[in-house]
């Protein structure tokens, strides 16, 4: 992970204090504490009517050229269903639809020191899967034979999905 060195507001170098028992990035120019908190995230299940999962091959660093749920950073504006679905046309080209919350978790990052991911179940969409923005390929899996998953949280998501939900029937 990279360290911030500047402040982002007036530009002088930083420096460190303690705030409530924590140790915090300081601007002693401009009289700025740097607040830093996990990043959200968003990602989802996506399920077709033979109970496959769709998964994205990356493009991009981290994990690249390993599999992974349709998902990404939020963008400023939107909710976190937005942002699944957002990402999901992006790197897959389908439309869906949320069905429901499966869960949110805080995992450890690779550029940013945490982030809150917030995964979703997507039954419903519109469509035919077809790999766009950061993904090499986008392909439906058996539950049974799926790849290696990059990200923890997604497996997680994954097997929350098969333990609860794998026997609920779709909306109609
Ligand atoms: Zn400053």
């Amino acid at each position: 992970m990279r360290e911030k060195k500047f402040c982002p507001y007036c530009g002088a170098p930083l420096s460190e204090r303690i705030e409530e028992g924590r140790t915090r990035k300081w601007c002693k120019a401009c009289n700025t504490t740097l607040y830093e908190n996990p990043v959200p995230a968003t990602c989802s299940v996506v399920i077709d009517d033979q109970n496959r999962i769709l998964l994205v091959k990356r493009s991009v660093e981290p994990k690249k050229g390993v599999w992974c749920l349709p998902g990404g950073f939020m963008e400023n504006g939107e909710n976190p269903e937005q942002g699944a679905l957002r990402e999901l046309f992006e790197e897959t080209g389908l439309r869906g639809k949320v069905d429901f919350l499966l869960g949110v978790v805080s995992t450890p990052g690779t550029i940013y020191d945490s982030i809150l991911m917030t995964g979703f179940l997507v039954r419903a969409y519109t469509g035919k899967a077809k790999a766009g923005d950061d993904a090499e390929k986008a392909e439906w899996f058996s539950m049974d034979t799926f790849p290696e998953i990059a990200f923890t949280s997604h497996k997680n998501f994954i097997s929350i999905y098969r333990a609860a939900h794998e026997n609920t029937p779709a909306p109609g």
